[in-house]
């Protein structure tokens, strides 16, 4: 609905009575973009905000599951062969050549086209990826204003602001004699830690950033997937840095938001729910839950490692192991001989799961993660422990925050085998560091569902936003 009057569900200022106002939204084509984003639209399309969201072609989202929204395609321009390379930076680059050609008149088209629908409530603002360079020229065109979600930690943003210094003071590109040098500036960071591609030409990534903070940084405000609670020194050190009107953090969306199928929304494949029922048959925090996101993926002889870690460990588990899990096969990964039978009854492996439903299962004891910050958000809201093996881009720097900030897990360094697998589990699961680190996510836990209450900072922060937007 895109009711006439606004009022707020909960929080603190209410916003006022205006006319009704229109919301566009602009997420990257990717699962751990676009989560968030619609998670966020929701939340406005619920205090009274009509929502359109503009997507790529690439991954796009169904539109029956979302009948709240409308939604809009732009032509991406990502050429066949690129989307199925998969790797993420070609793929931003090829969609920001296209959207970004003869003035940004692709998305200029699209914008025009949406703001002139005069069956829509007049529209507000943008609320756009700062990685779609091609956003703020379209929308100045149009006489839009632009809003920034950062769907990763403002630990992150942090580290994208820092950029220019980091290089600076030589702590990037990363020296191998270096990676376990404490980043003082960036305290719990170390060099390892930070945001850096070793997969992709690293001054591209560098121009890529330097361009999608200037675009954040010339908005009309930045919302943060993330909660005061969590990051408070990173919010403040941002809110002092960054000169836009606002920064807000309402997260976690996927708990702020209320429709279950935006929430756990998946663009990639279906989720399996026979899952479900088989942890309903598994006792109390016994299972360990092993997902890697939508991006990461295993050598084969690393997959054949977690499966014999997996298998050697005498735990349950569920796994997710999606159809481009094992790096340069042909075909779906397929399990090692033998495997199947060492654990049955006892391990389920499955090729997409609702996460969040898993997450939230009594049987769920532990996560090992490849530490994404949807990933890391979600076990948190949960009070389920980590078992942490980074891969890349932000999930370093968001398993340094679970180990040492948070304490509600370890990290699985070093080449990943059997052995070191089948140990971390047991610590995690069975030993005392591990309950330990599950007494700390349950307070978490808690911590994360008083943001969400009535007059917690998350409901605060999202009626601020509305109001905002209607500000504008
Ligand atoms: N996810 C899911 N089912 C799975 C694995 C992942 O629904 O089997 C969702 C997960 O809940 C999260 C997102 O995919 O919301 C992954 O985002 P994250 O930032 O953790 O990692 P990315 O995929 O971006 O690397």
């Amino acid at each position: 609905m895109a009711g006439g009057v606004h009022e707020a569900r909960a929080g603190g200022s209410r916003p006022r009575r205006r006319r009704p106002r229109r919301v566009l939204m602009f997420p990257l084509p990717f699962q751990g973009h676009i989560n968030p984003m619609l998670q966020l639209g929701d939340a406005l399309h619920a205090r009274g905000l009509a929502v359109t969201v503009l997507h790529a072609r690439l991954n796009a989202p169904d539109p029956a599951r979302h009948p709240e929204f409308r939604f809009v395609p732009v032509p991406d321009g990502v050429p066949a062969h690129v989307a199925a390379r998969g790797n993420v930076i070609d793929i931003i680059e090829a969609m920001n050549a296209a959207m970004e050609a003869d003035g940004s008149g692709p998305v200029r088209a699209v914008l025009e086209s949406v703001v002139a629908d005069v069956e829509q409530p007049p529209a507000a603002c943008i609320v756009f990826d700062a990685n779609l360079l091609a956003v703020p020229r379209a929308a100045s065109a149009v006489g839009l204003r632009t809003l920034v979600l950062r769907t990763a930690s403002a630990a992150c943003l942090g580290c994208f602001m820092a950029y220019p210094m980091l290089h600076q003071k030589g702590y990037l590109p990363p020296q191998e004699s270096d990676l376990y040098m404490p980043v003082k500036e960036l305290p719990p960071l170390r060099v390892r830690d930070l945001f850096y591609s070793t997969w992709s030409d690293h001054k591209k990534m560098r121009d890529l950033l330097a361009r999608a903070n200037e675009a954040m940084e010339n908005s009309s405000g930045v919302v943060i997937n993330t909660l005061d609670a969590l990051e408070k020194p990173e919010l403040e050190r941002i809110r002092e840095q960054l000169h836009v009107p606002i920064v807000l953090a309402p997260g976690p969306l996927h708990k702020l938001c209320s429709s279950k199928s935006t929430s756990s929304h998946s663009t990639l494949d279906h989720q399996d729910h026979s899952c479900i029922r088989w942890l309903d048959k598994q006792p109390s925090e016994s299972v360990l839950y092993v997902s890697f996101g939508s991006l990461a993926s295993l050598d084969s002889d690393e997959f054949s490692e977690v499966a014999w870690g997996l298998a050697n460990s005498g735990h349950p588990f569920l796994w997710v192991v999606r159809a481009d899990s094992v790096r340069g096969s042909d075909g779906p990964a397929a399990l090692p001989d033998g495997f199947e039978a060492a654990v049955h009854g006892r391990g389920k492996v499955i090729r997409w799961a609702p996460q969040q439903e898993v997450l939230a299962h009594p049987a769920v004891g532990g996560f090992w993660t490849h530490s994404g910050w949807n990933s890391t958000l979600e076990s948190v809201s949960e009070g389920v422990p980590m078992m942490c093996r980074p891969q890349f881009a932000d999930q370093m720097m968001n398993a340094r925050y679970v180990v040492d900030t948070w304490g509600v897990g370890l990290e699985l360094e070093g080449e990943l085998q059997r052995g070191g697998v089948e140990m971390a589990i047991r610590k995690l699961m069975k030993g005392r560091d591990g309950e330990e680190m599950r007494g700390r996510a349950k307070e978490l836990k808690k911590i994360v569902a008083d943001c969400l209450e009535a007059r917690g900072t998350s409901q605060v922060a999202t009626d601020k936003l509305v109001n905002y937007i209607l500000s504008l």
